[in-house]
């Protein structure tokens, strides 16, 4: 061994620092995240770091030269060769900033005590880093006993020989962190209790999320939360903005934005443009903030200065107050056109046809003006309100009016003027066009009659000064009171008619009106006639007797087939229903009116032609603000998963999850992103992760559902490894198989049931979750390709499942033994770390897993009963429920464990073979209760199987540790007969 120096350590050690400008690059080289603020950093110090050393011939600075000779300052301390070192390094104040987390990196070199020939065993190749937090900047001294520790430091790769011709050296870099600081700053301190140790760099700093812009708010730089809390951030609305939703943003504890939620929008006149708003161009306008960009300006209109609201019409062109900004300017209508009167006596109707130009618009009406005028025509006054206009006289929207009680015999003069909604805004006068009519003469009444059985002639004389000869007359009849059913039209240019072909006995009523030049006359008069009698139905004529039997037969008959078909067509709208598409399953089930029989039924949301149709049915929007984001607990395919709290009015808040969808998303992933919602909004069931709803009409979108204290059970259960008891465990797994009836009742095929799908409570409660569509394919980090091409996690699956995608509740109940597999293996990886081919090949071949460690036989049992090849031979779930209840009533069942002698055997420990109680006791050291037994009566081994602790207690046996070991005896008794670890 060489021999020791001891004062050419330190000398050794610091001629290495030479090299540490290779290793650590020089301060103004290094270059930190954006998101870190260094408080110090001991290789930028301009001056003496001046830390406070003692005791003296502890800590020394010393400074080296890094490559552009720049002083690097470095603190050493070598006393290896001394027992009892205490040597203390402390900084200067350091003010925190606001921060109430900070990190500290150092950079440092650790000599291996081995590599140091001749060291007492004092030598250390630790050091301790602590910190003190004070407002006073000043402090001189501080006792050891206040400082707080953050931990003892030990190098990764302490080195064991100073070569620097080799560069064999290395150099560590630790960081740590200390969180929840209240002060104005802190002092930091090293203690070395002995080693090599050269501290080459020491920074401080916090994180932040550094100042950004998202959705037209500015995010300032915030500095990140103690613990992991997120802080919540409200954005403000960069320049020619306003807030159309309130822009916050979280800032997580390790300096990343996440969750944006509002948005900021451009002023009218603005639009966005990389991240800040611009004025909209001349020629071109924005009226709402909430329209995207600026448009155009419309027809007829301009706008000559940038950010313009709205654009201005051309001289002549308007725009009515309630047209839209975006709409063309328009102006009033022509005339109408080709008016034609149609005088009915002293009735007409006007029409006439639409402008031929509407000015731009769809809103045309009419107004009409009457005059009645002089027979010459030349004195017109207004016709005053005995005159009715049909519909109406002013805001007319169709091109006819029907003007009634005028003057018979009379001039009139109808002005009939065109208007559009921008009428009133024009003061040219408006277009208009006039028609003159004359109204015609009343028409003569009906003088003459003659009747028959079947006939009647009428006759009448001319009208008084018909206005233009008469045209034609116009007779009409009908059956008394049967008006409306049917009547009669005839035309005739003389004043006499017959009119033949009626029914004998029968009353008419008879009209007759004159057309003349100037149109229709008003009927004149009415006469009614009754035809002549004749007998219809003689009672004693056989042949009418037959004709009326037959008639009333025939129409008995009608009704009966009338009734038949009605009842028939009920049974056949039936049987449709019976066969309903599954749309129509879906249009019942949405609408809660019809109930299918039996259970709900799951709807797929692909049945679903409009997916929000979906969403809309099973999920309740929610409105964001009354969901209060506050950490993020897990990434999921779609977003960051968070937790929170959600208060809906007039109820108590709740903690919840809140899955969001990241931005940027395709349509496509959206509806993907949805469908769990809507998948899982269709479930009510304890043991069934419960949605309380989506936000949609806001970004992000999130899915919010209950909170699940204990996260995800393969992770909780890793983390719990071995503290629960068999029943608490089957009990987690009654929740799951639950869980899982409940979907196989409703059609629901899972095609993903592992134990990192289900959720976990504090209450222990499981809860079945991971409904989204694409799940398997590309959420589950499990699932691999199958020759066919499918995604399937292997491990869990069936092999029908595997082989021909047979999907079904049996395939769902072989997962559900795998994740009975897990459960009892807490968390245990099913099939180890064999291939998923190899799985594949092994279960073909008719492996399975075996028990794992401390399961009860029956739990292995069901196990392999799920895993049965023909899925039929499976268990149903309902089944499942019904076996582990049972188990549940009756704990002693699950006493037998699978392989007690494999793995609960000592190996260490000697067996013997018994025979009879006394000598199984004396073997276990226990042959003091020998008389206890046998005057209790167990006299053979088998009659010792169900003792129990406290018949065992009324026997005498009262120490606890003597009745667990004979229990724990009597165990292994009933499962390796009489051979007895002693
Ligand atoms: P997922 O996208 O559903 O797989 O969720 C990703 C992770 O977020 C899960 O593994 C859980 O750790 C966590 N998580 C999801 N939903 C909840 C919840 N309701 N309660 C608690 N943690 C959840």
């Amino acid at each position: 061994m060489a021999p020791f120096f001891p004062w050419i350590y330190p000398s050794l050690f610091f001629s290495s620092l030479f090299i540490f400008h290779e290793l650590v690059p020089s301060a103004a080289l290094r270059n930190y995240p954006e998101n870190e603020v260094t408080l110090l950093d001991s290789m930028s110090a301009p001056g003496d770091l001046e830390w406070l050393a003692y005791p003296a011939e502890g800590w020394e600075e010393i400074s080296v030269m890094d490559e552009r000779n720049t002083p690097m300052r470095t603190y050493q301390v070598c006393n290896v060769m001394e027992a009892n070192q205490n040597n203390w390094l402390r900084t200067r104040h350091i003010r925190r900033e606001g921060a109430q987390r900070v990190y500290i990196e150092i950079k440092f070199t650790l000599r291996d005590c081995n590599s140091l020939p001749g060291v007492p065993g004092t030598c250390k190749e630790t050091f301790n880093m602590f910190y003190h937090e004070s407002n006073n900047a000043n402090l001189w001294f501080i006792k050891e006993s206040q400082y707080v520790k953050i931990d003892t430091i030990a190098a990764d790769e302490s080195f064991t020989q100073v070569d620097v011709g080799d560069r064999v050296m290395k150099l560590n870099t630790e960081v740590r962190d200390i969180s929840n600081l209240s002060k104005t700053g802190f002092y930091l301190a090293f203690q070395d209790l002995g080693a090599c140790i050269a501290l080459v760099s020491v920074r401080i700093f916090y994180k932040k999320c550094p100042l950004t812009v998202l959705n037209l708010a500015t995010f300032p730089d915030t500095i990140t939360g103690g613990d992991s809390a997120l802080v919540e951030v409200q954005g403000a609305c960069v320049n020619a903005s306003e807030e159309h939703e309130t822009p916050r943003m979280y800032c997580s504890a390790d300096g990343g934005w996440l969750v944006p939620i509002g948005r900021c929008v451009c002023k009218p006149g603005y639009e966005e443009h990389k991240g800040v708003c611009q004025p909209c161009r001349p020629g071109s306008y924005k009226a709402s903030a909430t329209d995207a960009y600026c448009s155009k300006c419309p027809p007829h209109s301009s706008s000559h200065q940038e950010k313009a609201s709205e654009c201005v019409c051309e001289p002549g062109f308007y725009l009515a107050e309630s047209d839209p900004r975006s709409m063309a300017c328009t102006r009033p209508p022509s005339a109408p056109r080709n008016p034609i009167s149609s005088v009915n006596e002293t009735c007409v109707t006007l029409e006439w046809s639409p402008p031929s130009d509407t000015g731009g618009r769809g809103d045309v009406t009419y107004n009409l003006f009457c005059r009645k005028c002089s027979g010459d025509g030349r004195k017109c006054v207004p016709c005053g309100s005995a005159v009715h206009f049909v519909p109406r006289q002013f805001g007319v929207a169709v091109a006819a009016v029907l003007v009634t009680d005028l003057q018979p015999h009379s001039n009139y003069s109808f002005t009939v003027e065109s208007q559009n909604g921008v009428s009133d805004l024009s003061p040219s006068p408006r277009g208009e066009v006039t028609v003159n009519v004359t109204t015609s003469q009343t028409v003569s009444v009906v003088l003459k009659e003659r009747r028959s059985k079947d006939s009647v002639t009428l006759a009448w004389q001319e009208p008084d000064r018909p206005s233009g000869g008469v045209v034609e007359y116009e007779v009409i009849y009908y059956e008394k009171n049967q008006r409306e059913q049917n009547y009669t039209v005839l035309k005739t240019r003389s004043h006499m008619m017959t009119v033949d072909g009626l029914k004998p006995g029968t009353t008419y009523v008879f009209r007759v009106r004159a057309r003349t030049e100037g149109g229709y006359g008003t009927y004149g008069g009415e006469i009614e006639l009754e035809t002549s009698h004749e007998d219809i139905l003689a009672i004693g004529d056989p042949n009418q007797v037959t004709i009326l039997v037959v008639s009333i037969a025939g129409g008995i008959v009608l009704l009966i087939f009338l009734v038949a078909c009605f009842v028939v067509s009920g049974r056949h709208c039936g049987y449709i229903k019976a066969k309903q598409d599954p749309d129509e399953e879906k249009m019942q089930f949405q609408h809660g009116r019809v109930k299918l029989p039996g259970s709900r039924t799951y709807i797929h949301p692909h049945t679903y032609e409009d997916p929000n149709q979906a969403i809309r049915d099973f999920a309740k929007e929610i409105d964001a603000s009354s969901i209060r984001i506050e950490r993020v607990i897990g990434a999921g395919e779609f977003g960051e998963v968070c937790s929170g709290r959600l208060r809906l009015q007039g109820k108590r808040e709740i903690y919840v999850a809140i899955k969001s969808l990241k931005a940027g998303y395709s349509d496509k992933q959206r509806r993907d992103f949805l469908s769990e919602a809507s998948i899982m909004g269709q479930f009510d069931h304890p043991n069934i992760i419960r949605l309380e709803g989506v936000v949609t009409r806001c970004k992000p979108v999130m899915i919010i559902t209950e909170f699940m204290e204990n996260g995800s059970l393969d992770t909780f259960l890793k983390k719990h490894d071995g503290q629960f008891t068999v029943i608490q465990l089957v009990g987690m797994l009654r929740g799951i198989a639950s869980g899982m009836k409940y979907l196989s009742d409703m059609g629901y095929v899972h095609r993903d049931l592992a134990a990192r799908n289900i959720l976990v409570n504090s209450n222990l409660v499981c809860k079945v979750s991971d409904f989204g569509l694409s799940r398997v394919l590309e959420d589950d980090p499990e699932a691999a390709y199958t020759t066919r091409g499918g995604k399937i996690p292997i491990r869990w699956t069936s092999p029908e499942a595997i082989a021909y995608r047979k999907f079904t509740s049996a395939s769902d109940v072989w997962s559900y033994g795998i994740v009975m597999w897990e459960v009892v293996s807490y968390g245990e990886r099913p099939y180890w770390e064999m291939s998923n081919q190899d799985v594949i090949k092994a279960i073909d071949e008719g492996y399975r897993l075996p028990a794992p460690m401390d399961c009860p036989v029956v739990l292995h049992q069901l196990m392999l009963s799920c895993w049965e090849k023909s899925r039929s031979d499976r268990p149903k779930f309902d089944i499942i429920v019904t076996t582990l209840d049972k188990l549940i009533r009756n704990p002693a069942s699950l006493r037998e464990l699978a392989n007690s002698s494999v793995c609960r055997q000592d190996p260490t420990t000697p067996e013997v073979s018994v025979t009879t109680v006394e000598e199984w006791l004396e073997a276990i050291k226990m042959g003091q209760y020998k008389e206890s037994f046998s005057s209790a009566g167990y006299v053979t081994l088998d009659s010792v199987l169900y003792i129990s602790a406290s018949e065992l207690g009324k026997m005498g046996v009262t120490l606890a540790g003597h009745q667990k070991k004979i229990l724990s005896s009597v165990q292994s008794l009933s499962t390796q007969g009489t051979q007895v670890q002693v």
